[in-house]
Protein backbone atom coordinates (compact mmCIF):
# COMPACT_ATOMS: atom_id res chain seq x y z
CA UNK A 1 0.00 0.00 0.00
CA UNK A 2 1.42 3.67 -1.41
CA UNK A 3 1.42 6.35 1.66
CA UNK A 4 -1.33 9.24 1.60
CA UNK A 5 0.17 12.67 1.50
CA UNK A 6 -3.22 14.47 1.34
CA UNK A 7 -3.23 16.04 4.30
CA UNK A 8 0.69 17.13 4.16
CA UNK A 9 -0.35 18.45 0.71
CA UNK A 10 -3.55 20.69 1.65
CA UNK A 11 -1.43 21.95 4.60
CA UNK A 12 1.62 23.39 2.12
CA UNK A 13 -0.88 25.01 0.09
CA UNK A 14 -2.73 26.85 3.01
CA UNK A 15 1.32 27.60 4.62
CA UNK A 16 2.41 29.01 0.98
CA UNK A 17 -0.42 31.32 0.85
CA UNK A 18 0.92 33.07 4.32
CA UNK A 19 4.42 31.93 4.51
CA UNK A 20 7.55 32.64 2.14
CA UNK A 21 7.63 29.13 0.56
CA UNK A 22 5.47 27.57 2.71
CA UNK A 23 8.11 27.30 5.36
CA UNK A 24 9.55 29.20 8.16
CA UNK A 25 13.35 28.36 8.02
CA UNK A 26 14.47 27.26 4.42
CA UNK A 27 16.07 23.87 4.24
CA UNK A 28 12.66 22.74 5.26
CA UNK A 29 11.03 23.63 2.03
CA UNK A 30 12.67 20.34 0.27
CA UNK A 31 13.63 21.95 -2.65
CA UNK A 32 16.93 19.97 -2.57
CA UNK A 33 15.14 16.78 -2.86
CA UNK A 34 12.04 18.09 -5.13
CA UNK A 35 8.79 17.32 -4.06
CA UNK A 36 6.47 19.02 -0.74
CA UNK A 37 7.74 19.31 2.47
CA UNK A 38 5.80 16.74 5.31
CA UNK A 39 4.03 18.42 8.27
CA UNK A 40 4.31 17.00 11.34
CA UNK A 41 2.11 16.36 13.83
CA UNK A 42 3.71 14.26 16.73
CA UNK A 43 6.78 13.10 17.73
CA UNK A 44 7.37 10.32 20.51
CA UNK A 45 11.05 8.70 20.72
CA UNK A 46 12.62 7.73 17.36
CA UNK A 47 9.97 8.27 15.39
CA UNK A 48 7.72 11.37 13.77
CA UNK A 49 4.08 11.26 12.47
CA UNK A 50 3.27 13.41 9.44
CA UNK A 51 -0.29 14.75 9.26
CA UNK A 52 -1.93 11.49 7.19
CA UNK A 53 0.01 9.57 10.01
CA UNK A 54 2.86 8.49 8.55
CA UNK A 55 5.18 7.04 10.38
CA UNK A 56 9.01 8.11 10.48
CA UNK A 57 12.29 7.36 12.18
CA UNK A 58 13.51 10.58 12.75
CA UNK A 59 17.20 11.63 11.62
CA UNK A 60 16.86 15.40 11.88
CA UNK A 61 15.39 15.38 15.22
CA UNK A 62 14.69 19.09 15.70
CA UNK A 63 18.12 19.41 13.28
CA UNK A 64 20.31 17.90 16.40
CA UNK A 65 18.23 19.98 19.48
CA UNK A 66 16.36 16.50 20.31
CA UNK A 67 19.46 14.34 21.65
CA UNK A 68 17.65 12.36 23.95
CA UNK A 69 14.38 11.19 21.99
CA UNK A 70 11.19 13.24 21.27
CA UNK A 71 9.12 14.27 24.31
CA UNK A 72 11.48 12.69 27.10
CA UNK A 73 9.08 12.39 29.97
CA UNK A 74 11.82 14.25 31.79
CA UNK A 75 11.81 16.82 29.54
CA UNK A 76 8.01 17.46 29.38
CA UNK A 77 7.71 17.05 33.36
CA UNK A 78 10.21 19.92 34.01
CA UNK A 79 8.58 22.24 31.34
CA UNK A 80 5.78 21.48 32.55
CA UNK A 81 6.49 22.23 36.30
CA UNK A 82 8.03 25.52 34.72
CA UNK A 83 4.81 26.51 33.44
CA UNK A 84 3.12 26.70 36.63
CA UNK A 85 4.81 28.80 38.16
CA UNK A 86 4.93 31.25 35.02
CA UNK A 87 5.58 31.88 31.81
CA UNK A 88 8.52 34.45 32.10
CA UNK A 89 9.37 37.12 34.17
CA UNK A 90 11.67 39.33 32.17
CA UNK A 91 13.88 39.07 35.39
CA UNK A 92 16.82 36.93 37.03
CA UNK A 93 15.42 33.44 38.12
CA UNK A 94 17.62 30.84 40.21
CA UNK A 95 17.33 28.42 37.06
CA UNK A 96 19.80 31.18 34.92
CA UNK A 97 22.24 30.02 37.68
CA UNK A 98 21.61 26.26 37.36
CA UNK A 99 22.21 26.67 33.97
CA UNK A 100 25.12 28.71 33.80
CA UNK A 101 26.74 26.41 36.61
CA UNK A 102 26.28 22.99 34.41
CA UNK A 103 27.06 24.65 31.43
CA UNK A 104 30.51 25.85 33.50
CA UNK A 105 31.11 22.74 34.82
CA UNK A 106 30.81 20.72 31.37
CA UNK A 107 32.97 23.29 29.54
CA UNK A 108 35.51 24.30 31.87
CA UNK A 109 36.21 27.60 29.09
CA UNK A 110 32.82 28.85 29.35
CA UNK A 111 34.02 31.12 32.72
CA UNK A 112 30.39 32.81 32.00
CA UNK A 113 27.76 32.59 30.14
CA UNK A 114 25.27 35.09 28.75
CA UNK A 115 21.74 32.78 27.86
CA UNK A 116 19.99 33.52 24.34
CA UNK A 117 17.37 32.35 22.25
CA UNK A 118 18.96 31.14 19.15
CA UNK A 119 22.39 30.02 17.87
CA UNK A 120 22.58 32.73 15.44
CA UNK A 121 22.17 35.12 18.21
CA UNK A 122 24.85 33.66 20.21
CA UNK A 123 27.43 33.74 17.71
CA UNK A 124 26.14 37.39 16.39
CA UNK A 125 26.75 38.29 19.97
CA UNK A 126 30.01 36.36 20.51
CA UNK A 127 31.39 38.22 17.19
CA UNK A 128 30.24 41.68 18.59
CA UNK A 129 31.85 40.68 21.69
CA UNK A 130 35.01 39.71 20.26
CA UNK A 131 35.01 42.98 18.22
CA UNK A 132 34.74 45.57 21.18
CA UNK A 133 37.60 43.37 23.08
CA UNK A 134 39.93 43.65 20.23
CA UNK A 135 39.11 47.11 19.15
CA UNK A 136 39.40 45.39 15.87
CA UNK A 137 37.28 44.55 13.12
CA UNK A 138 37.72 41.78 10.51
CA UNK A 139 36.52 38.32 11.17
CA UNK A 140 37.91 35.15 9.66
CA UNK A 141 35.41 32.12 9.10
CA UNK A 142 35.85 28.90 6.84
CA UNK A 143 33.55 27.98 3.79
CA UNK A 144 31.07 26.08 4.12
CA UNK A 145 31.05 26.45 7.76
CA UNK A 146 27.35 27.74 8.90
CA UNK A 147 26.57 30.30 12.02
CA UNK A 148 23.31 31.40 11.51
CA UNK A 149 21.45 33.97 9.24
CA UNK A 150 24.12 36.75 11.01
CA UNK A 151 25.05 39.53 8.47
CA UNK A 152 28.60 39.15 8.67
CA UNK A 153 28.47 35.24 9.02
CA UNK A 154 26.27 34.79 5.55
CA UNK A 155 29.66 35.43 3.56
CA UNK A 156 31.74 32.65 1.06
CA UNK A 157 34.77 33.30 -0.58
CA UNK A 158 34.13 31.31 -3.13
CA UNK A 159 37.85 30.02 -4.68
CA UNK A 160 39.55 32.70 -3.71
CA UNK A 161 40.52 32.41 -0.34
CA UNK A 162 42.07 35.31 0.56
CA UNK A 163 40.62 38.06 -1.67
CA UNK A 164 37.94 39.68 1.13
CA UNK A 165 33.95 37.91 0.68
CA UNK A 166 31.27 38.67 -0.74
CA UNK A 167 27.78 38.16 0.53
CA UNK A 168 26.29 34.75 -0.56
CA UNK A 169 22.94 36.53 0.80
CA UNK A 170 21.44 39.33 -1.15
CA UNK A 171 20.51 42.24 1.61
CA UNK A 172 24.14 41.87 3.40
CA UNK A 173 25.79 45.27 2.48
CA UNK A 174 29.28 44.55 0.86
CA UNK A 175 31.00 47.19 4.14
CA UNK A 176 29.40 44.58 6.30
CA UNK A 177 30.65 41.09 3.91
CA UNK A 178 34.06 42.93 3.50
CA UNK A 179 34.84 42.68 7.13
CA UNK A 180 34.95 38.66 6.60
CA UNK A 181 37.62 36.92 5.27
CA UNK A 182 36.98 33.29 4.16
CA UNK A 183 39.05 30.46 4.23
CA UNK A 184 39.43 26.81 3.52
CA UNK A 185 38.74 24.06 6.34
CA UNK A 186 41.26 22.04 7.43
CA UNK A 187 43.70 23.92 5.33
CA UNK A 188 46.20 24.82 8.17
CA UNK A 189 48.52 26.42 5.81
CA UNK A 190 45.70 28.61 4.83
CA UNK A 191 45.44 29.78 8.35
CA UNK A 192 48.73 30.48 8.47
CA UNK A 193 49.16 32.42 5.32
CA UNK A 194 46.00 34.64 6.46
CA UNK A 195 47.67 35.31 9.62
CA UNK A 196 51.26 36.30 8.30
CA UNK A 197 49.36 38.98 5.68
CA UNK A 198 47.03 40.55 8.04
CA UNK A 199 46.85 38.86 11.31
CA UNK A 200 46.89 41.73 13.46
CA UNK A 201 43.40 43.23 12.32
CA UNK A 202 41.65 40.23 13.02
CA UNK A 203 39.30 40.46 15.72
CA UNK A 204 38.08 36.93 15.92
CA UNK A 205 38.28 33.72 13.97
CA UNK A 206 34.80 31.60 14.22
CA UNK A 207 34.79 27.98 13.23
CA UNK A 208 32.63 24.98 13.49
CA UNK A 209 34.27 22.60 15.09
CA UNK A 210 33.13 19.27 13.31
CA UNK A 211 31.59 20.71 10.60
CA UNK A 212 28.18 19.95 10.22
CA UNK A 213 26.36 22.40 7.65
CA UNK A 214 28.70 20.95 4.95
CA UNK A 215 27.54 17.55 5.60
CA UNK A 216 29.57 16.47 7.97
CA UNK A 217 32.86 17.21 7.84
CA UNK A 218 36.13 15.89 10.91
CA UNK A 219 38.84 18.63 11.52
CA UNK A 220 41.89 17.64 11.26
CA UNK A 221 43.54 17.78 14.80
CA UNK A 222 46.29 19.94 13.05
CA UNK A 223 43.74 22.59 11.61
CA UNK A 224 42.28 23.67 15.30
CA UNK A 225 45.51 23.11 16.63
CA UNK A 226 46.70 26.09 14.10
CA UNK A 227 43.88 28.15 15.22
CA UNK A 228 44.48 27.73 18.33
CA UNK A 229 48.30 28.63 17.89
CA UNK A 230 47.83 31.88 15.26
CA UNK A 231 44.88 33.28 17.70
CA UNK A 232 47.30 33.02 20.57
CA UNK A 233 50.02 34.79 18.85
CA UNK A 234 47.84 37.21 17.45
CA UNK A 235 45.61 38.64 19.63
CA UNK A 236 42.97 37.14 18.17
CA UNK A 237 39.66 36.13 19.51
CA UNK A 238 39.03 32.36 19.26
CA UNK A 239 35.32 31.52 18.81
CA UNK A 240 34.00 27.41 18.55
CA UNK A 241 30.84 27.52 17.22
CA UNK A 242 29.21 24.54 19.01
CA UNK A 243 25.89 25.35 18.29
CA UNK A 244 25.89 21.92 16.77
CA UNK A 245 28.83 20.35 17.92
CA UNK A 246 28.01 21.51 21.65
CA UNK A 247 26.62 17.90 23.98
CA UNK A 248 26.48 16.34 20.66
CA UNK A 249 29.84 14.99 19.68
CA UNK A 250 31.01 14.86 23.27
CA UNK A 251 29.62 15.57 26.92
CA UNK A 252 32.20 18.67 26.89
CA UNK A 253 31.87 19.01 23.09
CA UNK A 254 34.60 19.25 20.26
CA UNK A 255 36.69 21.66 22.42
CA UNK A 256 36.96 18.48 24.79
CA UNK A 257 37.34 15.95 22.15
CA UNK A 258 39.94 17.58 20.30
CA UNK A 259 41.14 18.98 23.41
CA UNK A 260 41.84 22.92 22.75
CA UNK A 261 40.15 25.70 24.47
CA UNK A 262 37.96 28.11 22.27
CA UNK A 263 38.44 31.83 24.09
CA UNK A 264 34.55 31.99 23.06
CA UNK A 265 31.69 29.30 22.83
CA UNK A 266 28.40 29.42 21.10
CA UNK A 267 26.19 26.57 22.37
CA UNK A 268 21.98 26.16 21.15
CA UNK A 269 20.23 23.15 19.80
CA UNK A 270 20.66 20.59 22.50
CA UNK A 271 21.07 22.96 25.65
CA UNK A 272 17.54 23.93 24.83
CA UNK A 273 16.07 20.37 25.40
CA UNK A 274 14.04 21.17 21.41
CA UNK A 275 12.83 24.46 23.21
CA UNK A 276 14.66 27.77 22.63
CA UNK A 277 17.28 28.49 24.03
CA UNK A 278 21.19 29.21 23.41
CA UNK A 279 24.12 30.90 24.87
CA UNK A 280 27.84 31.84 24.14
CA UNK A 281 30.34 32.48 27.06
CA UNK A 282 34.18 32.45 27.57
CA UNK A 283 37.02 33.76 29.40
CA UNK A 284 36.16 35.98 32.02
CA UNK A 285 38.09 38.75 30.86
CA UNK A 286 36.39 38.95 27.63
CA UNK A 287 32.95 38.41 29.18
CA UNK A 288 33.25 41.63 31.22
CA UNK A 289 33.69 43.54 28.56
CA UNK A 290 30.00 42.99 28.15
CA UNK A 291 26.83 44.98 28.94
CA UNK A 292 26.41 46.04 31.97
CA UNK A 293 29.51 45.19 33.34
CA UNK A 294 31.54 46.68 29.89
CA UNK A 295 30.81 48.75 27.09
CA UNK A 296 29.61 45.39 24.56
CA UNK A 297 25.64 45.98 23.98
CA UNK A 298 23.97 43.04 24.15
CA UNK A 299 20.34 42.05 25.52
CA UNK A 300 16.93 39.88 25.04
CA UNK A 301 13.43 40.24 26.14
CA UNK A 302 13.43 36.55 26.67
CA UNK A 303 16.71 35.59 27.07
CA UNK A 304 17.08 32.73 29.96
CA UNK A 305 12.85 32.38 29.70
CA UNK A 306 12.50 29.75 32.64
CA UNK A 307 9.96 27.11 30.68
CA UNK A 308 12.78 26.79 27.95
CA UNK A 309 15.84 26.84 30.67
CA UNK A 310 14.23 24.02 32.27
CA UNK A 311 13.19 21.94 29.50
CA UNK A 312 17.48 22.32 28.52
CA UNK A 313 18.45 21.66 31.90
CA UNK A 314 16.75 18.48 32.06
CA UNK A 315 18.06 17.45 28.65
CA UNK A 316 21.51 17.97 29.87
CA UNK A 317 21.27 16.28 33.29
CA UNK A 318 20.54 13.46 30.92
CA UNK A 319 23.17 14.06 28.54
CA UNK A 320 25.56 13.94 30.82
CA UNK A 321 25.18 10.76 32.90
CA UNK A 322 27.80 8.01 33.06
CA UNK A 323 27.08 5.82 29.50
CA UNK A 324 25.02 8.49 27.53
CA UNK A 325 27.57 9.33 24.63
CA UNK A 326 29.39 5.75 24.62
CA UNK A 327 25.59 4.38 23.86
CA UNK A 328 24.93 7.23 21.82
CA UNK A 329 27.84 6.85 19.81
CA UNK A 330 27.35 3.50 19.34
CA UNK A 331 24.14 3.75 17.38
CA UNK A 332 25.63 7.00 15.02
CA UNK A 333 29.17 4.38 14.43
CA UNK A 334 26.48 1.16 13.96
CA UNK A 335 24.43 2.99 11.77
CA UNK A 336 27.33 4.80 9.33
CA UNK A 337 28.73 0.91 8.97
CA UNK A 338 25.41 -0.60 8.05
CA UNK A 339 24.66 2.63 5.28
CA UNK A 340 28.11 1.37 4.05
CA UNK A 341 27.56 -2.13 3.92
CA UNK A 342 24.20 -1.77 2.11
CA UNK A 343 26.10 0.26 -0.32
CA UNK A 344 28.64 -2.26 -1.03
CA UNK A 345 26.28 -5.08 -2.22
CA UNK A 346 25.24 -2.76 -5.17
CA UNK A 347 28.70 -1.14 -5.08
CA UNK A 348 27.40 2.57 -5.04
CA UNK A 349 29.94 5.44 -4.93
CA UNK A 350 29.06 6.04 -1.06
CA UNK A 351 30.70 6.53 2.59
CA UNK A 352 29.44 7.33 5.79
CA UNK A 353 31.05 8.16 8.99
CA UNK A 354 30.25 9.53 12.45
CA UNK A 355 30.93 11.43 15.11
CA UNK A 356 29.99 11.27 18.44
CA UNK A 357 25.79 11.37 18.02
CA UNK A 358 26.61 12.87 14.65
CA UNK A 359 27.01 11.20 10.97
CA UNK A 360 27.03 12.37 7.45
CA UNK A 361 26.61 10.07 3.92
CA UNK A 362 27.86 10.89 1.10
CA UNK A 363 27.61 9.66 -2.07
CA UNK A 364 31.17 9.97 -3.20
CA UNK A 365 33.84 7.13 -2.42
CA UNK A 366 35.10 8.62 0.87
CA UNK A 367 34.22 11.23 3.71
CA UNK A 368 35.07 14.92 2.50
CA UNK A 369 37.49 17.18 4.13
CA UNK A 370 36.25 20.30 3.11
CA UNK A 371 33.82 22.57 0.91
CA UNK A 372 35.38 21.34 -2.32
CA UNK A 373 34.83 17.99 -1.60
CA UNK A 374 31.86 17.93 -0.57
CA UNK A 375 31.22 19.96 -3.84
CA UNK A 376 32.22 16.09 -5.14
CA UNK A 377 29.10 13.90 -3.56
CA UNK A 378 26.36 13.02 -6.40
CA UNK A 379 23.46 15.41 -5.40
CA UNK A 380 20.76 13.39 -7.95
CA UNK A 381 22.05 10.31 -6.15
CA UNK A 382 21.26 11.77 -2.78
CA UNK A 383 17.48 13.81 -3.78
CA UNK A 384 16.95 9.89 -5.38
CA UNK A 385 17.93 8.26 -2.05
CA UNK A 386 16.40 11.03 0.16
CA UNK A 387 12.82 10.20 -1.53
CA UNK A 388 13.55 6.11 -1.43
CA UNK A 389 14.17 6.10 2.15
CA UNK A 390 11.16 8.48 2.92
CA UNK A 391 8.98 5.91 1.22
CA UNK A 392 10.03 3.29 3.58
CA UNK A 393 9.57 5.28 6.60
CA UNK A 394 13.02 6.73 7.11
CA UNK A 395 13.36 10.60 7.36
CA UNK A 396 16.55 12.06 6.26
CA UNK A 397 17.30 15.98 6.25
CA UNK A 398 16.30 17.13 3.02
CA UNK A 399 19.81 18.07 1.93
CA UNK A 400 22.58 16.37 0.91
CA UNK A 401 24.45 19.62 3.18
CA UNK A 402 23.06 18.35 6.12
CA UNK A 403 24.78 16.22 9.03
CA UNK A 404 22.16 13.35 10.16
CA UNK A 405 21.77 12.86 14.37
CA UNK A 406 20.51 10.15 16.04
CA UNK A 407 19.06 10.27 19.70
CA UNK A 408 18.89 8.18 22.57
CA UNK A 409 15.89 6.83 22.15
CA UNK A 410 17.48 5.23 18.36
CA UNK A 411 19.00 1.73 18.62
CA UNK A 412 19.68 -1.64 17.09
CA UNK A 413 15.87 -1.59 16.22
CA UNK A 414 15.89 2.12 14.62
CA UNK A 415 19.58 0.89 12.78
CA UNK A 416 18.70 -2.44 11.32
CA UNK A 417 15.63 -0.93 9.72
CA UNK A 418 17.16 2.02 8.54
CA UNK A 419 19.95 -0.78 6.75
CA UNK A 420 17.11 -2.54 5.43
CA UNK A 421 15.59 0.35 3.94
CA UNK A 422 19.09 1.83 2.27
CA UNK A 423 19.29 -1.31 0.82
CA UNK A 424 16.25 -1.58 -1.10
CA UNK A 425 16.29 2.09 -1.73
CA UNK A 426 19.76 2.01 -2.80
CA UNK A 427 18.94 -1.30 -5.24
CA UNK A 428 16.11 0.32 -6.56
CA UNK A 429 18.57 3.34 -7.24
CA UNK A 430 20.89 1.09 -9.57
CA UNK A 431 17.89 0.45 -11.98
N1 LIG B 1 25.75 27.66 14.30
C1 LIG B 1 25.68 26.38 13.86
C2 LIG B 1 26.91 25.55 13.81
C3 LIG B 1 24.46 25.87 13.44
O1 LIG B 1 24.39 24.62 12.99
C4 LIG B 1 23.32 26.69 13.49
C5 LIG B 1 22.01 26.20 13.04
O2 LIG B 1 21.88 25.19 12.42
C6 LIG B 1 23.44 28.00 13.97
C7 LIG B 1 24.68 28.46 14.37
C8 LIG B 1 22.26 28.91 14.06
O3 LIG B 1 21.43 28.49 15.07
P1 LIG B 1 19.89 28.96 15.07
O4 LIG B 1 19.27 28.26 13.89
O5 LIG B 1 19.38 28.48 16.39
O6 LIG B 1 19.91 30.43 14.93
Amino acid sequence: MTNSYSESRALFSRAVARIPGGVNSPVRAFRAVGGEPLFIARAQGANIWDADNNQYIDYVNSWGANIVGHAHPDIVAAAQDAIGRGLGFGAPTQTECEFAELLHSAMPAMEKIRAVNSGGEATMSAVRLARGFTKRDIVVKFEGCYHGAVDSLLVDAGSGALTFGNPSSAGVPEAVAGKTLVLPYNNPQAVADAFAAKGDSFAAVIVEPVAGNMNLVVPDPEFLQTLREQCDKNGVVLIFDEVMTGFRVHRGGAQALFGIQPDLTCLGKVVGGGLGVAAFGGREDIMSRLAPDGPVYQAGTLSGNPVALAAGLAALKIVLADGFFPALSKTARDLADELEKAAEVVRAVFSARSIGGMFGLYFRGAPPKNFAEVGECNLDSFARFFQGMLRRGVYLAPSAYEAGFVSAAHGADEVAATAKAAAATLAEMQN
